[in-house]
């Protein structure tokens, strides 16, 4: 990654109702709140911590210690977020670095 990707960050692709403008980053037919029309939309890159731990086993393709966070986007829905270990705690604000299909990368700022 580069310097200039680290400090723009990057955006997490969702859906976002046009009725009650509730934001999900999972595919729906309709708006889970007001079962409303949902447009695409764009979330991000930066968040709140909601809760965090520190993955110690090793999982294919990811090598061990590495972190877990649920990240309130800022404008946003709460995504699962792969951090360098240690997580950053609750209430630390993240900067989204990264998303690849469903596994989204990001760092405390
Ligand atoms: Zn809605």
């Amino acid at each position: 990654m580069s310097a200039g990707e680290d400090a723009v960050g990057a955006r997490v692709p969702g859906l976002r109702c046009t009725g009650c403008g509730h934001p999900t980053a999972f595919w729906a037919p309709c708006c889970p709140v007001c079962r409303g029309e949902v447009k695409p939309a764009a979330f991000g890159p930066r968040g709140t911590v909601w809760s965090s731990t520190v993955v110690r086993v090793p999982v294919a393709g990811l090598e061990p210690p590495y972190g877990l966070a649920y990240v309130d986007l800022d404008d946003g829905p709460r995504v699962l977020v792969r951090t360098i270990a240690p997580s950053p705690p609750p209430g630390a604000q993240v900067l989204i670095t990264s998303v690849e299909g469903d596994s989204v990368q990001g760092r405390q700022v």
